[in-house]
């Protein structure tokens, strides 16, 4: 096969060998947009695109397909690309809370499901898995994320790409996957989408690039370039970044394909003059293909006859956009995927239902719980909140080939759970009707009720009172989150808190679903409500999800991925956060030797400690790593069998002994944390080394055991992007084992040089 690709590239011109590189713009898919048609048409016919978004009318992908393998010149097919983020038709809870789930092998399995629906329709191609590590809510795509923790981010790669590529990506059913956003662009500057980033080298080795190394390691075919600048330096033109680090350090040899028109806007930033040298920046720093931003079909030709590119380096890339054609099996079967049969026959199918409805309940956070729940069935439910019965906001952002007609809203899935289900809306998500036109994207509305915002909360006060327990669904809207759409404030939005003072004077229990695509600021939610079930965009089973954990079908065992914070001032906050020469927690420093650590450290700074509470608590409102279950989890002495440890392949176990107290059979996550008290670089307080997910019946007592080898010791010292030094340095270590990234109990090693 490598040498069909070597004679075809030989016989290929050069404006063939860009060709391509180009993935057309989706105004020229297969929506048969007017004036787009022809055009998409004779370029393909011209042999001037390589990729294009897929879309849901296969006959029309299909004629495409045909122009490319039968009049194209070189008679290459087209590879149909499209963003599967978390299902395709069936819908899975967003990213953000399936990360929350801490189970590789169910997010694989959601991967599989996904790809089985999208190659189903074409698509070979996948703009997912989004690595992104986030740790500002106000960002809007950390819904897409994995959170803020790299371990787990790394998780996610390698589950996902599992899910999507199979081991054969010629098998009907499996589709490449493209690891996104290379990197460093969930560190937007004030969570502001697109905004600079301006990161360490020793910030990007250690917080943001595990994830992608994961993702090369596990074989992905592409990697997406992020739109921002990473100090000074837009990374659709970072040499370094791209060449340096992940083709010539990682060795990586797949796509690298540039974000949406990503290449024109070097110009915006400010890095070219024009487009054509925004080409030449972007192609000479190592992007492949150019997403809708027509410079490198334009301009690429030129620069080569100028001597600015190299026309080797565009068979390089080139051959690269073939081998990809040719690992899909595309050369053979051009029109695998594009058959309406399968599609009918796989799309929706019970068992992927089912995997949805698992998965909602699965990544559902019980952020809170009184006692209340899970709810006993005899009692009367009043249901009530905007999001209750919002069929179009349940499938969360970027859920491109969803339909909201799929979907079951919590109170369908409460009405199918218990006999005595009495409704009121409440409040509308958003009370401004600019601001609710603004979130209707992708063609989906959802309907702004036109009564005042007292008259929905007096309507809903009257039907709680109905009640034995009120069931508020409250939140935001799916497209609150997502690309561009950056929060300052991460309150309920609009009316809502106004609705949920009102429901809990009316003094009956009050149980919160929350449901957002980031982590919101909950704080009078979680003084007031008696439970707070955060059930993030959890899909198209949704309801039934929610309701099944609501009443106990399914214990929840979810824990947060990423941080809540008490305010949007807060923000970024997560746990892994560098220390501080004056903690919050300062027990002070024994400056004298003489064991008294209050004498002179802790008196002299003690202002300072003070004067940043002056607001309130400074931690996060839930920590990451927590999460409730309806079983009761005590933890025991954490054990270490030595506390002195010599050279780089001595081991570490640490264990805990994990007790069910409670009546319900549960999973708990037991959660591994290290710190480097001293090190040569200022080390995160704790860093997440490990995580294991337990099931105990009631009664149950398991010990929990992790195996600690200077792998996870190890932290990244890098002056340069391109020159990463990976080290352990002796000395003191803190391993804590617990709940949560807060409740942990710690042991102290010496992890001594030498064997
Ligand atoms: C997003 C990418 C996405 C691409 C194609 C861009 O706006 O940043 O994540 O894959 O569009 O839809």
């Amino acid at each position: 096969m490598s040498d069909r690709i070597d004679a075809l590239l030989n016989r290929m011109t050069l404006a063939e060998k860009v060709g391509q590189l180009n993935h057309v713009s989706a105004a020229a898919d297969t929506t048969g947009a007017a004036g787009a048609v022809a055009d998409i048409e004779s370029s393909i016919r011209r042999g001037e695109v390589g990729t294009l978004p897929g879309g849901l009318e296969l006959a029309r992908l299909r004629a495409l397909q045909k122009i490319a393998v039968e009049e194209s010149p070189q008679r290459i097919p087209l590879i149909f690309t499209l963003d599967v983020i978390h299902g395709h038709r069936t819908i899975f809870p967003l990213p953000l809370a399936l990360a929350c789930s801490f189970d590789a092998a169910l997010i694989e399995r959601t991967a599989r499901v996904a790809a089985i629906e999208a190659a189903a329709t074409g698509i070979t191609l996948a703009w997912a898995p989004m690595l992104d590590v986030s740790r500002d809510a106000r960002w809007g795509r950390c819904a897409e994320s994995p959170g803020e923790d790299p371990l787990l981010g790394a998780m996610m790669a390698r589950a996902m790409i599992a899910g999507y590529q199979q081991d054969d990506l010629t098998q009907p059913d499996a589709m490449m996957a493209c690891a996104k956003h290379f990197a460093g662009y969930g560190l937007a500057e004030g969570g502001r989408d697109y905004n600079g980033v301006d990161a360490s080298p020793y910030r990007m080795h250690n917080e943001v690039l595990p994830p992608f190394k994961a993702a090369v390691e596990a074989g992905v075919g592409a990697v997406m370039v992020g739109f921002h600048a990473l100090a000074g330096i837009p990374c659709t033109a970072h040499r370094e970044l791209l060449r340096e680090l992940l083709r010539e350090r990682w060795g990586f040899d797949g796509l690298i394909v540039s974000d949406y028109t990503a290449i024109p806007e070097l110009v915006h930033h400010g890095v070219a003059a024009d487009v054509k040298e925004a080409a030449l920046l972007s192609f000479n720093a190592g992007v492949d293909i150019d997403m809708v931003g027509e410079c490198y079909i334009r301009h690429l030709p030129a620069l080569v006859a100028e001597g600015r590119v190299a026309e080797a380096d565009i068979d390089v890339a080139c051959r690269r956009v073939l081998e990809a054609k040719r690992k899909l099996g595309l050369f053979d079967a051009p029109y695998r995927g594009l058959d309406e049969a399968r599609r009918h026959a796989v799309t929706l199918a019970p068992e992927h239902r089912r995997l949805a409805r698992e998965a909602a309940a699965k990544a559902c956070v019980l952020l809170k719980n009184d006692g209340v729940l899970p709810l006993g069935r005899g009692k009367t439910f009043a249901v009530i909140g905007p999001l209750a019965d919002s069929r179009a906001n349940m499938q969360g952002t970027w859920a491109v080939a969803a339909q909201s007609a799929d979907s079951v809203t919590v109170l369908e899935g409460l009405q199918a759970a218990a006999d005595k289900v009495v409704y009121a809306k409440g409040a509308n998500v958003v009370d401004d009707p600019n601001i609710a036109a603004r979130l209707n994207v992708f063609g989906e509305t959802f309907a702004i009720d036109a009564r005042t915002p007292e008259e929905l909360i007096a309507d809903a006060v009257g039907i709680a009172r109905l009640a034995d327990v009120v069931i508020a669904c409250v939140g935001e809207a799916k497209e609150h989150s997502g690309e561009a759409s950056t929060r300052t404030e991460l309150g309920l939005p609009g009316s809502q808190r106004n609705l949920l003072m009102a429901l809990h004077a009316t003094g009956k229990p009050l149980v919160l679903v929350t449901m957002s695509g980031r982590p919101l600021a909950l704080e009078w939610e979680d003084r007031h409500a008696a439970a707070i079930l955060h059930a993030w965009f959890a899909g198209s089973e949704a309801g039934n999800g929610v309701a099944d954990v609501l009443f106990g079908v399914v214990n929840p065992s979810s824990k947060l991925a990423m941080s809540f914070p008490r305010s949007a001032g807060h923000c970024p906050i997560y746990y892994a956060e560098p220390p501080s020469g004056r903690p919050i927690d300062m027990v002070g420093i024994d400056v004298a030797g003489d064991g008294d650590v209050d004498r002179a450290g802790k008196r002299v700074f003690r202002k300072f400690t003070t004067a940043c509470r002056l607001e309130g608590p400074h931690t996060p409102l839930y920590q990451f790593g927590h999460g409730l279950s309806y079983s009761a989890f005590d933890y025991g002495e954490l054990t270490l069998d030595k506390t002195t440890l010599r050279g780089e392949s001595d081991i570490l176990k640490a264990s805990v002994t994990v007790h069910n107290a409670g009546a319900m059979a549960g999973e708990e996550i037991v959660q591994l944390y290290i710190g480097d008290p001293a090190a040569s670089r200022s080390r995160p307080v704790r860093e997440l080394k490990g995580f294991q997910k337990v099931l105990l019946q009631p009664g149950g007592r398991r010990t929990v055991s992790f195996t600690v080898t200077t792998a996870d010791l190890r932290f990244f010292r890098a002056d340069r992007l391109a020159a990463p030094e990976a080290v352990w340095e002796p000395g003191a270590f803190v391993i804590e084992i617990g709940a949560n990234s807060r409740d942990v109990s710690a042991a102290r090693v010496e992890w001594q040089d030498g064997a």
